[in-house]
């Protein structure tokens, strides 16, 4: 079974149903013809639209692939975040050089 074709923000985040603000169809007399969703990506926070053919949409999409219960399911993995952690982070960001930035923009 292939899951159906996955609406994408232009960060790379797949939208999901809590992220779309507003969803339509574009009618000929009878029928739909197109479909029409406003999103805000929550990484992101850019507002995005999408215009798909109806006889491609799959509501599905908006509900596959949960990355909530990932997320989830990596925390209870993981668990909380420590005071140590963030202290650490602090202290790793501070030390960031432009050079490492260059370095990561390249990995991305
Ligand atoms: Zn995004």
């Amino acid at each position: 079974m292939s899951s159906p074709p996955q609406i994408v923000c232009a960060c790379g985040r797949a939208v999901r149903a809590p992220d779309v603000l507003q969803h339509g169809y574009f009618m000929t007399r009878w029928r739909p013809v197109w479909v029409y969703l406003k999103y805000r990506c929550p990484r992101c926070r850019m507002l995005g639209q999408k215009l798909t053919d109806y006889r491609d949409w799959d509501e599905s999409a908006l509900h596959s692939g949960d990355e909530s219960c990932v997320v989830d399911a990596a925390r209870a993995v993981l668990g909380e975040i420590a005071d140590r952690e963030v202290e650490e982070f602090s202290v790793r960001l501070r030390a960031l050089r432009p050079s490492d930035l260059d370095a990561l923009r390249r990995d991305l």
